[in-house]
């Protein structure tokens, strides 16, 4: 450990440190739009400038590594107005629509235009990039509002190891696309929304969240995620009855997937108001007759099975205790009559790993078979 000062401030931080990291950790707040402590520092937007006791200039704190004794000041008159002189300029090449923005209320920029009382940019404004995408059913990406951080390009290519987009065109041109501006779904992008989730502006917006409302307006809900057995934390953007979008929870170590989602965690969730979504169980008509529970009789049509199995008008609903019980009186007759390894079971990637560990043990050592696999599988 090392100690340094902070606007007179004495803290600890970890050899090897960011210095914009050991502030942020201590609830120094140095602002930055550049900046996630899962990224390699850039030091592109220069909002975190700091000056140090003698270094003869500021220096962007997400690059400088914590020395022992290190004497920082993040307030002065200097910094603080270069950070204002950076402000402007992004404001120059941004449209301020923040009052039909999606994003107002829950937007960096927005948040240190505010901090530094900029509305408008003392310079010529003039937008460089206008391309609006709507390529995919996930999210759109329109650049207008793009400050060309690269927090998006970094986390596809550090985190998710896709990297689907980069830095294209040179100078005031510069845009973020894909390779040779391919549609998304052309290129290595495996839609884990987490350049979504990251970008500070309003350039990346999931499709289910335009027009919905602002942050502000959502209630933010905690859960695990239901699609396999890692258990990632998913955090839940609902209004009224309905999510509006997903993200991973910020700022939790409780979680095994720190704040990045794959695919279904993060787009997967539009099952939940589908009416046609399996909420009770069902027993196809023909058996519910034989048992009693239905008294219209119905016989198994000549098509297919496979073609027909989802089939509603095939089906009764029954209560979990009767599907239950039916299903292990059933079970128990076959293996009577042929034996266990008459039986196959198939478990789920939806299941946690001690559902499934529980349900080989329960064919192995309840049905007495090794027949048992897993959808992962198929
Ligand atoms: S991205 Fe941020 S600063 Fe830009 S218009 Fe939207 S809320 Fe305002
Ligand atoms: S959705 Fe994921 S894979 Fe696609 S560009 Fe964004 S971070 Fe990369
Ligand atoms: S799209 Fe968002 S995250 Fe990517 S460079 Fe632009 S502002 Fe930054």
């Amino acid at each position: 450990m090392v100690k340094i000062t902070i606007d007179n401030q004495q803290i600890e931080a970890r050899a090897g440190q960011s210095l914009l990291d050991a502030a942020l950790e201590h609830g120094i707040d140095i602002p930055h739009l550049c900046h996630h402590k899962d990224l390699i520092p850039s030091g592109s937007c220069r909002m975190c400038v700091v000056e140090i006791d003698g270094m003869p200039n500021p220096v962007h704190s997400c690059g400088t590594t914590v020395q022992d004794g290190m004497v920082v000041h993040t307030k002065t008159d200097h910094v603080e107005n270069l950070r204002r002189h950076v402000m402007d300029l992004f404001i120059s090449d941004h449209p301020l629509d923040c009052v039909v923005c999606d994003k107002n209320g829950s937007c960096d920029l927005q948040k240190y235009a505010y901090q530094y009382n900029i509305s408008e940019s003392s310079f010529p404004v003039e937008l460089s990039r206008a391309k609006y995408i709507d390529d995919n059913p996930f999210y759109v990406r329109d650049y207008q509002y793009c400050i060309m951080c690269g927090k998006c390009v970094r986390v596809c290519d550090e985190v998710v190891g896709a990297g689907a987009i980069h830095f294209s065109e040179r100078g005031f041109e510069t845009v973020i696309s894909t390779a040779f501006d391919v549609p998304l779904a052309e290129s290595s992008c495996v839609f884990c929304g987490n350049c979504v989730q990251i970008c500070p502006t309003n350039a990346l917006q999931p499709v289910s969240r335009l027009g919905k409302g602002r942050d502000f307006e959502f209630e933010h809900k905690k859960t695990i995620c239901g699609y396999c057995g890692v258990g990632c934390t998913v955090e839940f953007a609902t209004k009224g009855d309905k999510i509006i979008y997903a993200h991973g929870a910020q700022n939790d170590p409780t979680t095994v997937n720190g704040e990045f989602l794959c695919v279904k965690g993060r787009f997967g969730w539009d099952f939940v108001d589908k009416p046609g979504r399996l909420t009770e169980p069902l027993m196809r008509k023909d058996l519910a007759y034989e048992l009693g529970i239905t008294a219209e009789p119905w016989q198994l049509p000549a098509e297919s099975v496979l073609e027909k199995e989802t089939d509603p008008n095939w089906f009764v609903p029954v209560s979990w205790d009767t599907a239950i019980d039916v299903t292990a009186t059933k079970l128990a007759e076959v293996i009577q009559k042929y034996g266990g390894d008459a039986v196959h079971g198939q478990t789920s990637a939806r299941c946690t790993n001690e559902e499934n560990y529980l349900f080989q043990k329960f064919m192995r050592a309840g049905v007495g078979t090794n027949n048992v696999d897993h959808c992962a599988r198929l």
